[in-house]
């Protein structure tokens, strides 16, 4: 026994020996490292640097100081970044850099653009040290997060964070509801509202009276209905019109700032859009969120719904991955669904097209989205798989192009549409699905909007807010000063292109179009220099989603409410029938928000 306790002591001292040598050789060999590292950074020369790239809007320009072997500090000098949409870049990207000690750290979602150009900022400031690439720029080995279970119970449980969300949560508190938790799953609030234009269709009469405009809430609901083509379900539609003015008064009691006149956005059909004076959607989701948080909502960023709870035929609560956490959460009176539309899934789309204005057939396969990155449908999925019914799926709008490329001008009158051979194909004051049908028939199914400078103004700011010149940097646009030079530029027949200037040209004077019949007119297209922008269809909204009633509830197979479940926003139907008006989403957001917030509430 005893040689065995021996035995035992022996053992245990060799073992204490060997991890003694084992962790100074491990120590000795972290020294070398250390020593090899700082060996291998001793390129760097401390100091200050100042970096340059183009992030989205334009420049990005940042100071990143650099210690005898680290990145110590970066610092943000100046951007023309979309404000809030870009935040998460501008908070998570420097972070990173400096936690990880490289510069290939990954993108934020839902803001790339920025992200890739504050990433090749910093990297342009540690090259400018001096600093060894293969060190400070290596790939951030991602380390598995084990992630915890939470459960947490609120009376209301919202998921998505954009327009209809926020204003279902700040309605809810308003109703009485004393917990409500609101998921988003992007680093960001706003979704698509944020990137809208930002009208919001209400009859104003006060404003609009000042302005010699006649309206009234059957005109707004005939023409939404109508401009539909009568698929809406009508009652839909008159709480749409009928709470839209108090949608309007509701988000000024808010502090939102309207800008004094009344105006019409492309497809609203009439002059009743209130314009917010902040730009784009930004207005309503800083509003919002104050109003949410202020009142006590709790906000959950970076987390995504993957599933309704059921219990005797009742939605009480949601499943839900965080960054480091799996959730349950308990929505004591109901859950409001808010998560949006589609129109960033193609594939989605692509499932549901069947004999609208696109079909399986003219809708190319491969199509980019105006949309933001989170709307994939989710919603929808979930609901459906809980036995929600959907409407008006096949139902959706494309706008004649992308979001990033408006150009120098969105309005049509100073412009004229070519395709690859230098040639006219569609009136540009046509319809947008018009224009988006003739252009899958054209080349690479793109089309190039001709400018010219006499719609410049002296700032060179686009009516998008950006400066021309950042365009013209990206390629977006591509500036010439003669006719001839552009077409060289962008590859189409200088000999077609001069002839089908100087044809629009002979219309412009006569205000009569004998190819195309258009009929919106301004100068002629004759001072350089000139602007060509590369366009093509991009998915913009779905007018289909999750049947609902006036009340905001979820409808089963059996048309009746689905008992805990609400929705409002893009993703719900049955509200744009198959089209929906510019501005008029907007409304839709605030007054269904407002609703579902209620109903919830058993108000
Ligand atoms: P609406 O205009 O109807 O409010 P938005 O597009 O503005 O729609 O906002 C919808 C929001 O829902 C987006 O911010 C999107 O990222 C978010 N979202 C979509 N799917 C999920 C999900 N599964 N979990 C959490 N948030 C989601």
């Amino acid at each position: 026994m005893k040689s065995f306790r021996r035995a035992l002591a022996l053992l245990i001292c060799l073992t204490l020996v060997f991890s003694m040598l084992v962790g100074c050789s491990n120590d000795q060999q972290k020294d070398d490292n250390n020593g090899n590292e700082s060996e291998q950074t001793s390129g760097i020369k401390p100091g200050k640097y100042v970096g340059k790239a183009s992030g989205y809007g334009g420049p990005i320009e940042v100071e990143v100081e650099m210690g005898e072997d680290k990145i110590e500090e970066i610092t943000v000098l100046s951007n023309s970044e979309t404000v809030r949409i870009s935040a998460p870049a501008f908070e998570k990207i420097p972070k990173a850099v400096i936690d990880n000690q490289t510069v290939n750290v990954d993108a934020v979602s839902g803001c790339t653009a920025s992200s890739m150009g504050l990433k090749m900022a910093i990297k342009d400031a540690v090259e400018q040290s001096g600093a060894d690439m293969d060190i400070f720029n290596k790939k951030v080995e991602k380390a598995e997060v084990e992630k915890t279970d939470e459960e947490k119970t609120a009376e209301v449980v919202i998921v998505g964070g954009g327009g209809a969300g926020l204003s279902a949560a700040v309605s809810a508190l308003e109703n009485g509801a004393e917990s409500v938790i609101l998921i988003e799953k992007m680093p960001a609030l706003g979704g698509n509202t944020i990137l809208a234009g930002g009208a919001f269709n209400a009859v104003n009469p006060e404003k609009q009276k000042a302005q010699g405009i006649e309206d009234s809430i059957e005109k707004h609901f005939q023409q939404t209905y109508e401009g539909g083509h009568k698929v809406a379900n009508p009652e839909l539609v008159k709480v749409l019109t009928e709470n839209a003015l108090d949608g309007v008064k509701w988000l000024e009691g808010y502090g939102l700032e309207w800008k004094e006149k009344i105006g019409s956005v492309v497809g609203a059909m009439w002059e009743r859009s209130n314009q917010t004076v902040e730009p784009l959607g930004t207005g309503y989701i800083n509003v919002l969120e104050k109003a949410a948080t202020d009142k006590g909502c709790e906000i959950l960023l970076e987390t995504k719904a993957t599933g309704l709870i059921m219990e005797d035929g009742k939605v009480i609560g949601v499943k839900a991955e965080g960054t480091d956490k799996n959730y349950t959460l308990k929505a004591e009176k109901g859950v409001i669904i808010a998560t949006g539309g589609y129109a960033a899934n193609p594939e989605m789309v692509r499932e549901y097209l069947a004999d609208g204005v696109y079909t399986k057939e003219n809708l190319p396969e491969k199509i980019v989205s105006t949309n933001a990155p989170g709307l994939q449908g989710e919603g929808i999925i979930m609901a459906e798989e809980i036995g929600a019914k959907v409407i008006d799926m096949e139902h959706i709008q494309l706008l004649p192009m992308p979001g990033d490329k408006f150009g120098p001008s969105i309005n049509v009158e100073h412009s004229f549409f070519i395709n690859k051979e230098g040639n006219r194909y569609v009136k540009e004051d046509g319809g947008r699905d018009e224009i988006c049908l003739a252009t899958f028939e054209q080349q690479d199914g793109q089309y190039y909007m001709i400018n010219d400078s006499k719609i410049i103004p002296e700032d060179r700011l686009t009516l998008s807010g950006e400066k021309l010149d950042n365009l013209i940097a990206r390629g977006t646009v591509v500036e010439a000063d003669t006719l001839e030079d552009l077409a060289k530029a962008i590859n189409v027949p200088a000999e077609n292109l001069k002839a089908t200037c100087d044809k629009f040209n002979s219309y412009v004077e006569t205000k009569n179009d004998p190819e195309f019949s258009r009929a919106v007119w301004g100068e002629k297209i004759d001072q350089g220099p000139f602007y060509a922008t590369l366009r093509y269809p991009a998915l913009h909204h779905t007018m289909g989603g999750l049947k609902i009633n006036t009340k905001a509830e979820v409808l089963g197979q059996d048309d009746q409410p689905i008992p805990g479940l609400y929705a409002a926003g893009e993703v719900t139907g049955g509200i744009h029938g198959a089209n929906r008006l510019g501005g008029n989403a907007i409304a839709d957001i605030v007054v269904f928000g407002r609703v579902a917030g209620k109903s919830v509430m058993g108000k």
